[in-house]
C-alpha cells in the first residue's frame, strides 16, 4: 500500500520534530524541512530512518521567502503526487516593546509565522482539491488570542494565522480538506530557553496544569486532528493547559 505523506515545517527541533517522529511512527512517508539548521535535521531524519516504520526525506527552504516554497514543492512533487497532510509548524519569536522594534524585524516575524502559512498552503491546495482530500494544521499560540506584552509581532501574527485557518476552512469545504488551527500554551522548547529559572517557576505557576505542555503532547493532538472525522473544520484548538 502507498504511504500518506506530510510536510512539517520547521521540524528540525521543538514541537515541528515531535510532530514528524510521531506521523513517521504511524507509517507516514514525512517531508522534513526547515530554513538552516541542517545539522539537527539530519538528526531527526536518521531517527526516523533507524526507528519508525515510516520513510522521510529532507527539504530545506526558508518557508518566509515564496520563491524558497515555490521550489520547495517541486522537490516534493517530483517524489509524490500529493501530500495528505500539510502541518505549518515554523515560526519565530521577538520579545521587546513595540516603540523599540525595526520594521525589518516586524517583517521577519510576520513572514516566518504568517506569509509562510500562505505560501504553504497555496502550494499544497491543488492536487488536494484534485484528490477532494487533505488536512492542513496550523501550530499557532493561545497569544494569538489574548495578545502577549511585548510580542506584539508575535502575537498578531497568530491572530492573523487563527484568521487564515477560518477563512480558508470556508473556501476549502466542499473539496473534503479540513484547516484547523492548534493554539499552543507553553510549550517546553528552545523557544522558552531564555527565561530564567525563577521565571519558569513564576510562570508555572500562572498555568492552571502547574507546567509547560510537551512536545509529545502537541504532536499527539497534531495527529488526532489529521485522523479526525471531516466534520472538525474552521477550529483553534486551544491546547494551554487551561490557561485562557
Ligand atoms: P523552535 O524549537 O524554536 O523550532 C522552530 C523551528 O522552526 C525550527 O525547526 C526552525 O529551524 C524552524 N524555522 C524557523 N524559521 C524558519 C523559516 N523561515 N523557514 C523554515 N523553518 C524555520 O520552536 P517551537 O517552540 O518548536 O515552535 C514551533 C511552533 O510552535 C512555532 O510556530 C511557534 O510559534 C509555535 N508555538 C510554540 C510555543 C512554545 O511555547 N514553544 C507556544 C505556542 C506556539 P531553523 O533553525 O532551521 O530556522
Amino acid at each position: 500500500m502507498e504511504s500518506k505523506n506530510i510536510l512539517v515545517t520547521g521540524a528540525s527541533r521543538g514541537i515541528g520534530r515531535a510532530v514528524a517522529v510521531r506521523f513517521a511512527q504511524g507509517g507516514y512517508h514525512v517531508f522534513l524541512n526547515c530554513r538552516s539548521s541542517v545539522d539537527e535535521l539530519q538528526k531527526v531524519q536518521k531517527e526516523i530512518e533507524e526507528g519508525c516504520p515510516g520513510s522521510c526525506e529532507i527539504v530545506c527552504a526558508d518557508v518566509g521567502n515564496p520563491k524558497d516554497v515555490a521550489f520547495m514543492y517541486e522537490q516534493i512533487y517530483r517524489s509524490c503526487g500529493c501530500l495528505e497532510v500539510l502541518v505549518n509548524n515554523a515560526g519565530i519569536s521577538h520579545i521587546g516593546l513595540l516603540m523599540d522594534m525595526e520594521d525589518e524585524t516586524w517583517r521577519r516575524v510576520i513572514d516566518t509565522n504568517l506569509s509562510s502559512v500562505f505560501y504553504c498552503c497555496r502550494g499544497a491546495i491543488p492536487p488536494m482539491i484534485s484528490r477532494q482530500f487533505g488536512k492542513i494544521i496550523n501550530i499557532s499560540s493561545m497569544w494569538g488570542t489574548s495578545g502577549a506584552s511585548c510580542e506584539a509581532a508575535y502575537s498578531a501574527s497568530k491572530a492573523g494565522v487563527n484568521g487564515l485557518t477560518k477563512a480558508l476552512s470556508k473556501e476549502l469545504a466542499q473539496s473534503n480538506i479540513q484547516v484547523n488551527a492548534i493554539a499552543c500554551g507553553v510549550i517546553d522548547t528552545e523557544m522558552n530557553k531564555q527565561l530564567t529559572a525563577e521565571e519558569r517557576k513564576a510562570l508555572e505557576e500562572e498555568i492552571p496544569a502547574g507546567r509547560y505542555g510537551t512536545v509529545e503532547e502537541i504532536a499527539q493532538v497534531v495527529w488526532d486532528v489529521a485522523h479526525a472525522p471531516g466534520y472538525l473544520t474552521g477550529q483553534i484548538i486551544g491546547v494551554d493547559g487551561g490557561y485562557l
